[in-house]
């Protein structure tokens, strides 16, 4: 049977820190679906269906890496998927709070799940998608901190 694993997150927008852990998850894991949240309360700079497209064309080439949309629990993102485990990744202590509490609460919905986290690339743990909204509104330049499919659109006009 094949291990698969669920990568929820908002992705507004994907960086090359998520990238990373996608990368390093897949050691662990056989499959990854990337769930991009819908999380219209977060105010996202990017809709929910531009972060899936920059997400589905950073991974276009990896046959292992699937993403869909969600909207509601995580444990039934995980459930339509066949997957037992949710993967997540830690970049400072500062993570760690709301990670514990989405790992236990999720916990507490379904025991089979198991939360796996993986620690941030030492040169991306300053890397975060606010930051990456934030620089990239001021013109400043972030080719080295995001993907391609990214990059497009932050310097569409
Ligand atoms: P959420 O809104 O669920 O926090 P994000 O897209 O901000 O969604 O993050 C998704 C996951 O990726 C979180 O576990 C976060 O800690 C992790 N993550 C974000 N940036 C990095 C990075 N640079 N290195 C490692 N993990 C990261």
């Amino acid at each position: 049977m094949k291990r698969t694993a669920i990568y929820p997150g908002t992705f507004d927008p994907i960086t090359l820190g998520h990238v990373d852990v996608v990368m390093r998850g897949l050691k662990l894991f056989d499959r990854i679906v990337i769930g991009v949240a819908d999380n219209p309360n977060k105010g996202p700079m990017f809709d929910v269906a531009e972060r899936y497209a920059m997400v589905s064309e950073t991974f276009s080439a990896e046959s292992s890496v699937h993403v869909a949309r969600f909207s509601g629990l995580l444990v039934d993102l995980a459930h339509d998927h066949q997957a037992h485990a949710i993967l997540r990744g830690l970049r400072a202590a500062s993570d760690f709070e709301y990670e514990f509490q989405m790992a236990t609460m999720n916990r507490r919905l379904d025991a089979a799940i198991e939360t796996v986290f993986v620690m941030a690339r030492e040169d991306y743990t300053f890397v975060s998608s606010r930051f990456i909204r934030e620089i990239s509104t001021m013109g400043g330049d972030v080719s080295a901190l995001v993907p391609e499919p990214v990059l497009s659109r932050l310097n569409r006009p």
